[in-house]
């Protein structure tokens, strides 16, 4: 059989040990990869490469069908960009999938039942990157949810909890404030459970969806989430199973995919032989099965969870009376070699062979009638709202008028509060009479008529109605 080609990067601190570890159980287990090994990291950084990657190794990544990454350092001062972002955008790796289970009663845990998967979307949201200094002193970041991104990762949600044999799959967003991304969020996925109907749903609001996650985890199964909400979720998942060394996670793509530990680098415990090496194993095993090798990846997977059951266990999760053995990095691995074959006594064995093949993913697009009927101007002024509304008043272009003024999302005129705190950054809306559709030409005629009283025009944003439905969140929302 022809060996799987795949791309090993060994990271920085723990991460050499921890991969070392990794590959000897790969090896030891039979599995069927031929590595090619790639450097990113501190050292890259630290040569002049802000990506923390020589751009050469994308044709390694690109050639191979998977990447088994060890965490980097990120050295520190500013300008070094987020070598995963990087990745993961890059490749298009939309999926971040990251199982959060218990090991009662051999790991510590408050949650002796917990067996839940975060799919965290990767590529949208406040991640976009996409910020601004708009004035001396406001910074603003863009969201960005699509439709396409959030129909990709809600039907890899369910996609995935069908082929798992998982029951339920559960939204976090906040489309009570967040009513167009969110809110959008929250359609499609609507639109994709009822293609469901062999799997239950359920949508909560993010913060009591956490408050429960972390109360009751044991009453979720797979929860999908935008990817602010997934980043910081998924931690406190793993964190509450019991560690946060013991998760691996995966990113899935049409075109590749990476698979990585949840923690970092951690320099303080780097060449001391005591990482638990547990988190990079995990991910490799979901690598395993991705790549088709699923009886490799359920042998090591069982294999680990008896090294568990004997209480043979890295300092991280060593505890006086449950544990038996303390051990460094080096003998872990060498425990769960001795261990491939068996299979655990009181925790659950694992069984892989469900993920099946890759999903293509169609896109729906919709096509609504689309008119532009204003837009919303933003300016810099430092002054008082008075002072203010007497410079730009009177700009109107024949049938586009200024409807409204707010100040951080506030209404301010008409009808404001006098007790209403404003910043630099204000927000003028015109928009045309009567829903009248207007032309970008109007557009540019106002932003002239600010040139002409001297304001400082920092941002300007179409107004736009969808079907007659306006396409932009009022004062009152
Ligand atoms: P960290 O996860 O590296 O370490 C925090 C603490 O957790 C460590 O001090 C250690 O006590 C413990 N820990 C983590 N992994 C462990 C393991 N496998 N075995 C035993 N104990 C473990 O977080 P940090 O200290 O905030 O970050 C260190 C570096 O890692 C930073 O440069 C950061 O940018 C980087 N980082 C990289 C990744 C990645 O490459 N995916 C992710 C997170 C952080």
């Amino acid at each position: 059989m022809n060996k799987t080609p795949i791309a090993v990067a060994e990271g920085d601190g723990i991460g050499p040990e921890i991969m070392k570890a990794t590959l000897q159980i790969m090896e030891s287990a039979g599995a069927s990869i031929e590595i090619h090994k790639i450097d990113i990291g501190e050292k890259m950084y630290l040569s002049g490469f802000p990506t923390g990657m020589d751009p050469k190794m994308w044709d390694i990544i690109r050639g191979t069908k998977a990447f088994l990454k060890a965490p980097i350092t990120t050295p520190q001062g500013g300008g070094f960009k987020s070598l995963n972002v990087t990745i993961r955008t890059t490749l298009g790796l939309y999926a971040n999938v990251r199982p959060c289970v218990s090991y009662f009663p051999y790991v510590a845990t408050k949650h002796p039942e917990m067996d839940v998967v975060i799919v965290r979307e990767n590529e949208e949201d406040l991640y976009s990157g996409i910020e601004y200094r708009q004035t001396p002193d406001v910074c603003s970041s863009i969201k960005i949810i699509s439709r396409a991104g959030t129909e990709k990762i809600v039907r890899y949600a369910f996609e995935y909890a069908r082929r798992h044999g998982r029951k339920k799959v559960t939204l976090f967003m906040k489309d009570n404030i967040m009513k167009f991304s969110d809110g959008l969020f929250h359609k499609v996925f609507d639109e994709i459970a009822a293609e469901y109907s062999d799997i239950l749903n359920e949508h909560w609001i993010v913060d009591i969806g956490a408050a429960k996650l972390a109360d009751t985890p044991e009453i979720f199964d797979v929860i999908v989430m935008p990817n602010l909400y997934g980043d910081i979720l998924s931690d406190v998942a793993a964190q509450i199973a019991g560690s946060v060394g013991l998760a691996g996670s995966a990113n899935i793509g049409e075109k590749g995919a990476m698979f990585e530990a949840i923690h970092g680098s951690a320099p303080r415990r780097a060449n001391q032989n005591v990482a638990n090496p547990s988190g990079l194993l995990l991910a490799a095993i979901q690598m395993l099965d991705h790549i088709g090798q699923s009886d490799t990846a359920t042998t090591i997977h069982n294999a680990w969870l008896t090294t568990l059951e004997q209480g043979i266990h890295t300092y991280d999760i060593y505890k006086d009376g449950t544990s038996k053995t303390k051990v460094g990095t080096k003998e872990f691995g060498d425990a769960v070699v001795k261990n491939l074959g068996k299979k655990p006594e009181t925790l659950k064995p694992v069984v892989y062979g469900k993920s099946g093949s890759v999903l293509i993913h169609k896109h729906t697009p919709t096509h609504p009638t689309r008119h532009l009927v204003g837009v919303d101007v933003y300016i810099f002024f430092r002054g008082e709202l008075e002072e203010f509304f007497a410079k730009i008043s009177h700009i109107n272009v024949g049938p586009i008028r200024l409807k409204m003024i707010t100040n951080r999302g506030v209404r301010v005129w008409p009808e404001g509060q006098p007790e209403t705190f404003c910043i630099e950054q204000w927000r003028c809306r015109f928009l045309s009479d009567s829903g009248r559709t207007i032309s970008q030409n109007d557009v540019v005629q106002i932003l002239h008529a600010f040139d002409h009283v001297n304001m400082d025009v920092i941002r300007g944003e179409f107004l736009y109605t969808f079907d007659g439905k306006a396409g932009y969140s009022s004062a009152e929302d």
